[in-house]
């Protein structure tokens, strides 16, 4: 299939709207990372996204509403306290899971009896689901397992051939997929973090804590509250290992690694002698979650075997970041 290219103008937006009406995939910006959309009432449509990006059928995907009206369409009961997140944080890179309702198909959600909610700030996925008047099942525009992406190239490098067409717009200010919350359960739970950090969160809902699954690998006989959280995930083809440490430990410890590439920050970058890429500020975290997707795809054009990450710090946006570096280096953690 020959995948169109449109504008991210009022032009583009409404040929988006119409293929998305008919039951076709458009790959869309969004604040976090770019979008796979589709029609979250229409089952087939949903399906070519699974299709394209070869994602396992029982990860769910999450639907993105522009309205309150439209969100609670969706869902069984938007409870109070899911009321008080969306003050917060709507729109915005925050997805609540709640009670499906019945009008969502059940393989958006993978079988599971909930739903992933999330209204988007940026402006032309906001308009999209305006225009097309639906919510929209997305998960983000990549092949499955490999880096999320962060710009329309890295979306037509995976995709390109695979989906009716992609909105080409800028590239995302956040970076790393939305933070997930589930109001399902009790206390609360973070499934993912994300740009809206745990300590915003529970600012609101005292209540809530973060699954286990973020930081840790789960044994084979341990459920998944996220069935993506199993995954080995946003990973480039060569070995990534996570490196915990102090500057003048790490740049001791990769200095010796000859043939391979560290990804840093910018305050290592000086004292390094093998190559070395920076992926922000040792305390910029917004800058590394904008960055770390985009640099992990770079490794890989660069045909490098073996990188050693400097990892972040686990707090604040940094969660977030570390999640997804763990998740890249299949939990290979190196504590100097
Ligand atoms: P992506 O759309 O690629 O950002 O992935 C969506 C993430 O949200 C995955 O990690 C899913 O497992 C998680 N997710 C979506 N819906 C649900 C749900 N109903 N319950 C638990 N996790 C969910
Ligand atoms: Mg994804």
């Amino acid at each position: 299939m020959k995948t169109l290219r449109l504008s991210d103008d009022a032009n583009g937006i409404k040929i988006a709207a119409e293929i998305i009406k008919s039951g076709g995939v458009v790959a869309i910006p969004t604040e976090t990372v770019y979008g796979l959309a589709a029609n979250a009432y229409d089952e087939k449509a949903v399906n070519k996204i699974f299709i394209a990006k070869g994602r396992p059928q029982d990860n769910p995907l999450i639907v993105h509403t522009c309205n309150l009206g439209m969100t609670r369409e969706i869902v069984e009961d938007f409870s109070e306290d899911a009321e008080k997140l969306a003050q917060n944080f709507w729109p915005g890179p925050l997805t609540i899971i709640l009670k499906r309702s019945e009008k969502i198909p059940s393989s958006v959600s993978a079988g599971l009896d909930t739903v992933a909610v999330r209204m988007p700030s940026n402006e032309v996925a906001r308009k999209l689901i305006e225009v097309s008047g639906l919510p929209l099942a997305a998960p983000s525009a990549n092949t499955s397992g490999s880096p999320s992406p962060t710009s329309a190239d890295h979306v037509l490098k995976d995709l390109d051939g695979k989906i009716d067409a992609i909105i080409i717009s800028d590239d995302c200010t956040v970076g790393v997929e939305s933070t997930v919350v589930t109001l399902a359960v009790s206390p609360y739970r973070i499934l993912r973090p994300g740009f809206v950090t745990f300590e915003e969160i529970a600012e609101i809902l005292p209540e809530t804590v973060v699954d286990k699954a973020v930081l840790q690998e789960l044994k084979n006989d341990e459920k998944a509250a996220s069935p993506g959280m199993k995954y080995k995930h946003y990973s480039p083809k060569a070995e990534v290992y996570l490196v915990e440490g102090e500057k003048e430990a790490f740049r001791d410890f990769v200095n010796q690694k000859e043939n391979s590439v560290a990804i840093c920050f910018e305050e290592d970058l000086d004292n390094l002698k093998i190559k070395a890429i920076s992926y922000g500020g040792a305390n910029d975290t917004k800058k590394q979650a904008r960055t770390i997707f985009g640099v992990l795809r770079k490794v890989d054009e660069m045909g490098i075997k073996t990188v050693y990450v400097h990892a972040p710090k686990k707090e604040g946006i940094g969660l977030a970041v570390y999640n997804r570096l763990i998740r890249a280096a299949a939990f290979k953690v190196i504590s100097l």
